[in-house]
Order: C-alpha cells, then structure tokens, then sequence
C-alpha cells in the first residue's frame, strides 16, 4: 500500500505535473489523450496517487468521450460529492483513501446499471490480471 502524503509539497513531487493539477485542483484531462483510454485488458483500475482499488475491467465501456469510462465502480473505495462548480450541478467521484479527484458520474450510461462514471486517465493506474 502506497504511503498518502500530508503536504501539497509532498503531493507535488510524488504525482506528475497533469496527476497533480488533476487529482489534487479537480482539472479535467483533455480528452482522448490518456494512455489508459482503450485499454481492454483484464485487470483493475487503481487510484494512481495512493493504490486503492477503483474499478475492474469488465466494467468498462467505450463511451465515445475521450476519457475511460465505467458502469459501475468498486463503491467501498468510491466517494461521490455533489459538485457545483462550473454553472453546472454534476456528481463528483473522489477516492476515498486519499481524496484524489477522479471524475464525475452521470446518469446516462449505455448499459443496465444506467451510471456513465467518467474518470480521467492520468487518475488511475492498471493493474493487469
Ligand atoms: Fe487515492
């Protein structure tokens, strides 16, 4: 298990320069550019700042958005909070170890669970099977 850090200084040297801004000021990835985007193998999706397990893979579908996209996730790790930034009302994901953003979730997902969470890349690590 990854150690969290307790300071911003601590979390700027041990996440990238996009992990930071992303996971830690709530930035959003451009879209099709992360490296876990069409990634199809079987495994899990882990928080990248501190290892907790987020989503699996056979929870993950191609939702034409550009950012890796879940039906479900592995709730006892997940938080959401509702977010209000933007001029929108939008549902934010968190991790729940470590507080790092992840993405939001919406409710208008392709499959029966009906949820679209919509996370960045750069947020998550794979873990192959
Ligand atoms: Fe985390």
């Amino acid at each position: 298990m990854k150690q969290i850090p307790k300071s911003e200084d601590e979390w700027k040297k041990k996440l990238t320069k996009e992990q930071y801004i992303v996971l830690r000021e709530k930035a959003t990835e451009m879209p099709f550019t992360g490296k876990l985007l069409h990634n199809k193998e079987k495994g899990k999706y882990i928080c990248a700042a501190c290892g907790s397990e987020l989503f699996s893979s056979g929870t993950k579908f191609d939702s034409g958005t550009g950012w890796p996209s879940f039906d479900s996730a592995n709730m006892e790790n997940v938080e959401l909070k509702k977010d209000f930034s933007h001029g929108m009302m939008r549902t934010e994901v968190i991790c729940k170890k470590c507080k790092g953003h992840l993405g939001h979730l919406f409710n208008d997902g392709p499959t029966e669970t009906g949820k679209r969470f919509c996370i960045n890349s750069c947020s998550l690590d794979f873990r192959k099977k």
